[in-house]
C-alpha cells in the first residue's frame, strides 16, 4: 500500500520543530523583519536542538538523521518565519551539503562541526550579475599560483554571507577552458572554499529586499583573493556537476520551506475567517472565503504531497531531478497563491507588515525564483518529456 505516514522518528522531530516555530520563532518574527535583523538568539538555539546537523553523521558534529528531517524542519518553522527558515536551508543544503557530499576527510574534519552544530555559517556563492538561470555563465576565475587559488570576480545575492558567525562561502570560478570536439570551449568550473574574512574577500551592503527581511543576503567581491590549493572542493573542472547536484536536492527543502508557507497562510486564515465578523456573521461562514480557504489548503497538501515523494526517491537512490523540480515548482506557486488569498481573506489588516500574512505575501514572491525560478523548473520538466 503507498503511504505517506511519518515514521514515529519524523513525527516526533516535526512535532518538537513545530512547537519550537510557535512558542520562539514566532514571537520574534514581526520584530526581526521591521528591523530587516539577524535572529542569532533564535538560530543559536536552533543550533543547540541540532537542526543544523540534521543529514549529518554524528562524527562530523550532526544528528545522524536524513535530509527528509531536514524537510520537515524547513516546514514547520516557515509556517511562522520564512527567514529563518531560509537560514536554516541555506546553511545545510547550500553551505554545508557541498563540504559533505565533495569535501576530502580533512576538509570535512575541519568545517563541518560548526557548520552542523549551528556555531558557524557557510554560503554557497553561485550567482553572478551574469550568471543566474545560465549559471554556466560564469565570469569569476580562479588561478594556481604558488600553491595558492588567486580568485577575482564577484558574486550576487547569497545568503547566509554577511553574519557575524559566517565561516566561510563556496565560490564557484572558472579554472581553465577546453576545447569540445565540435570545436566550442568548455569552461572548466570549479568550487573553491573562501573562508571570511580572507583579504581581498568584501561582503558588499546587504540589499534592501521586498521580503526575508531577517535573513543575510549580500553581494561580494573577490579581488585577488588567495586561499591554499587544498580549499578546492571536488576535482577540478567538477565544480558546475556538483552544484547542479545540490541543487537537485535542494530543490526539496525550498519546497518543503515553501509548503510550511502555504500553510502558514492557510491557518492564519482559518483562524481569521473564525473570528471576524461583517454583516453580523463570522466571514468564514460566507462560502466565496470558504471556498477559497478550502483551496488554500488543498494547494498545501499538494506541495507537501510533492516534496515527500520528491524526497522519498531521493532517499531511496532513485532518479528526482524531476520530481524535485515539480515540487518546487507547485510548492513555490502554493507559497505565492496563498499568500495572495490569506491577505485577501484579511482585508485592510493583510496589508500591515506586522501581520503575519503580509509577511508571508512579501516573502514568498522569492520562492517562484530562488534556487532556480518557476520557468528553469519547467524547462527541466519539459526537457525530460522530450521537449
Ligand atoms: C533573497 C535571495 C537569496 C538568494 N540566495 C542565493 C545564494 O545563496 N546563492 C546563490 O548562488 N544565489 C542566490 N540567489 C540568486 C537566485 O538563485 C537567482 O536570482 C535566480 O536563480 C535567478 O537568477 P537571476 O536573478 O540572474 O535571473 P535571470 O536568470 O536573469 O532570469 C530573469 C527572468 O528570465 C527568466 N529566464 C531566464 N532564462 C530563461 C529561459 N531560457 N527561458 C525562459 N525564461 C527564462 C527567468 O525565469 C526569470 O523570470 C538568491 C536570490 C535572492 C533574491
Amino acid at each position: 500500500m503507498p503511504s505517506f505516514e511519518l515514521s514515529e522518528e519524523h513525527q516526533a522531530l516535526s512535532d518538537t520543530v513545530r512547537e519550537f516555530a510557535d512558542e520562539v520563532v514566532a514571537p520574534v518574527a514581526a520584530l526581526h523583519d521591521a528591523e530587516h535583523s539577524f535572529p542569532y538568539k533564535v538560530v543559536e538555539q536552533m543550533g543547540e536542538m541540532g537542526l543544523f546537523g540534521l543529514p549529518f553523521p554524528e562524527e562530523y558534529g550532526g544528528m545522524g538523521g536524513d535530509y527528509f528531517a531536514l524537510a520537515l524542519a524547513l516546514e514547520q518553522l516557515a509556517r511562522v518565519d520564512q527567514s529563518v527558515a531560509i537560514t536554516l536551508e541555506a546553511g545545510v543544503s547550500l553551505g554545508a551539503m557541498p563540504i559533505y557530499r565533495f569535501g576530502t576527510e580533512e576538509q570535512k574534519q575541519k568545517w563541518l562541526p560548526g557548520l552542523a552544530q549551528g556555531t558557524a555559517l557557510a554560503g554557497f556563492g553561485l550567482t553572478e550579475s551574469e550568471a543566474g538561470s545560465d549559471a554556466g555563465g560564469t565570469k569569476t576565475t580562479a588561478r594556481l599560483d604558488g600553491g595558492q587559488w588567486v580568485i577575482n570576480g564577484s558574486k550576487e545575492f547569497i545568503t547566509n554571507s554577511g553574519t557575524e558567525i559566517t565561516s566561510l562561502v563556496t565560490v564557484t570560478a572558472v579554472t581553465g577552458t577546453s576545447e569540445n570536439p565540435d570545436g566550442s570551449i568548455r569552461k572548466h568550473i570549479s568550487t573553491i572554499v573562501v573562508p571570511s574574512g580572507t583579504p581581498g574577500f568584501t561582503v558588499e551592503k546587504a540589499y534592501n529586499k521586498v521580503g526575508w527581511n531577517a535573513s543575510d543576503t549580500h553581494p561580494l567581491t573577490l579581488a585577488d583573493v588567495r586561499v591554499p590549493q587544498e580549499n578546492l572542493l571536488g576535482a577540478e573542472g567538477r565544480g558546475f556537476a556538483n552544484f547542479l547536484q545540490i541543487l537537485d536536492e535542494g530543490r526539496i527543502a525550498i519546497a518543503a520551506l515553501a509548503t510550511g508557507a502555504a500553510q502558514g497562510c492557510v491557518d492564519e486564515a482559518v483562524r481569521y475567517a473564525g473570528e471576524r465578523v461583517a454583516f453580523g456573521t463570522t466571514i468564514g461562514s460566507n462560502q466565496s472565503i470558504a471556498f477559497k480557504i478550502a483551496r488554500m489548503q488543498t494547494r498545501a497538501h499538494n506541495a507537501r504531497l510533492a516534496y515527500y515523494d520528491a524526497a522519498a526517491r531521493m532517499l531511496a537512490g532513485k532518479p528526482f531531478k524531476v520530481q524535485a523540480a515539480m515540487a518546487k515548482l507547485v510548492a513555490g506557486e502554493a507559497a505565492m497563491d496563498n499568500a495572495r488569498d490569506a491577505t485577501q481573506v484579511f482585508g485592510g489588516y493583510g496589508f500591515i507588515n506586522e501581520f503575519p500574512v503580509a509577511r508571508h505575501y512579501r516573502d514568498s514572491k522569492i520562492l517562484e525564483v530562488g534556487e532556480g525560478t518557476s520557468e528553469v523548473q519547467l524547462m527541466l520538466i519539459a526537457r525530460e518529456l522530450g521537449l
